[in-house]
């Protein structure tokens, strides 16, 4: 996509939006409710047109076509299969409409069901099958064409956790065996860092950052994706020297740390520093990077989450695995050091 953009009468629903996503690739855009993944999607398939810019495929520009001249197919939320046809019928559907051989259509949609493993099931009404088993065939029906993209829009909000869990690991087969490029929507961090090859974060119509789900874990570009991706400790400092790619950071709540810099080098004296709460672990105090006061200890199971009030004010967190022995926790109201790991530490480009 080159320089899209997007109007609603005076409203900018995609904003200058340029992405080049790979042959091959499980893509997803990722970001919260209305910051445009729905409308930079719908213009990858054709049902809506850009107010600037262009969508090629493989260097074409096919902007100007009609969805159904585009080779790319769209899975929706709902899955909009026909009630009133068979299993085998939905899945065919494209096909027929192509007029392609029956013949033919019967070796695809058999080859399909064997993919989302419905063999058997083609006679079925589509109505009696379950909500997982219909967003299977919603799938078989978009890949029955073999499209060069195959496009998802929130395919499995619909489910429940536990099918929704199965159904992801099923998708990331489905895209690996079938070497379609899959393009992604999700507003659910998790899902989209679970699912991935590489992620475009979106708000309010902009791209904020592309990435591979540890790149934008563990090097965020700007506040809005450390933030909305997992937790996040938030440092504020001073610049106190670079080299290369690192530079050292005097934090206002004391002591000295090396840090990542963001692309394009440090963006100015005062900044901010990432690290999450599982790459920082407690130490005594006067031992780690900086000391603070032992507030909340909250045990979630899997692991306990210390939270350390700073002497700046702020509060940082230090998640810590909990083990069968499980180490002793220092007692609230104790000082206590935070020690971060070698590379926890990234600056924000803003
Ligand atoms: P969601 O996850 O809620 O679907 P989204 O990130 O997919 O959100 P879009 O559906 O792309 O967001 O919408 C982006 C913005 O554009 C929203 O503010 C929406 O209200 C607006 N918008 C989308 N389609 C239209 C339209 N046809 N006319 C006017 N405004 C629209």
């Amino acid at each position: 996509m080159r320089a899209i953009s997007k109007s609603f009468g005076t409203f900018l629903a995609v904003d200058n939006v340029t992405l080049d996503i790979r042959p091959n690739e499980f893509f997803t855009l990722l970001g919260p409710s209305g910051c445009g993944k729905t409308t930079l999607l719908r213009m990858i398939a054709g049902f809506e047109l850009p107010t600037e810019g262009q969508v090629l495929l493989d260097d074409r520009d096919i902007s100007s076509l009609l969805p159904n001249q585009r080779p790319v197919n769209t899975v929706f939320q709902n899955y909009a299969l026909f009630p009133h046809l068979t299993v085998a019928e939905n899945i065919g559907f494209g096909l027929k409409m192509l007029g392609k051989p029956k013949a033919d259509i019967a070796a695809v949609v058999a080859r399909m069901l064997k993919l989302v493993h419905l063999d058997g099931r083609g006679d079925n009404p589509v109505t009696q099958l379950s909500g997982g088993q219909q967003q299977r065939v919603a799938l078989a029906r978009a890949l029955a064409p073999q499209p060069k993209v195959l496009l998802l829009d929130e395919p499995l909000s619909a489910l429940d956790l536990k099918l929704r869990k199965s159904m992801q690991i099923e998708l990331k087969r489905l895209q690996a065996e079938t070497g379609i490029t899959f393009v992604f929507v999700t507003h659910d961090q998790e899902e989209a860092l679970t699912m991935s090859d590489r992620i475009a974060v979106m708000s309010q119509g902009q791209v904020r950052q592309v990435g591979s789900a540890r790149e934008i874990y563990d090097r965020p570009a700007d506040r809005f994706v450390a933030d909305f991706i997992g937790e996040t400790n938030f440092l504020e400092g001073t610049l106190a020297g670079s080299e290369g790619s690192m530079a050292s950071v005097r934090l206002k709540a004391g002591g000295i740390i090396r840090a990542g810099l963001p692309e394009g080098g440090a963006p100015k004296a005062d900044l901010t520093v990432v690290v999450r709460p599982e790459h920082a672990e407690l130490a005594a105090a006067g031992s780690g990077t900086f000391d603070g006061t032992l507030g909340e200890v909250i045990y979630f199971g899997t692991d306990t989450h210390f939270h350390v009030r700073l002497d700046d004010g702020g509060t940082f967190i230090v998640r810590r695995q909990n083990t069968r022995s499980g180490a002793a926790a220092p007692e609230t109201g104790a000082r206590v050091g935070v020690r971060l790991g070698e590379g926890a530490a990234q600056i924000l480009k803003d």
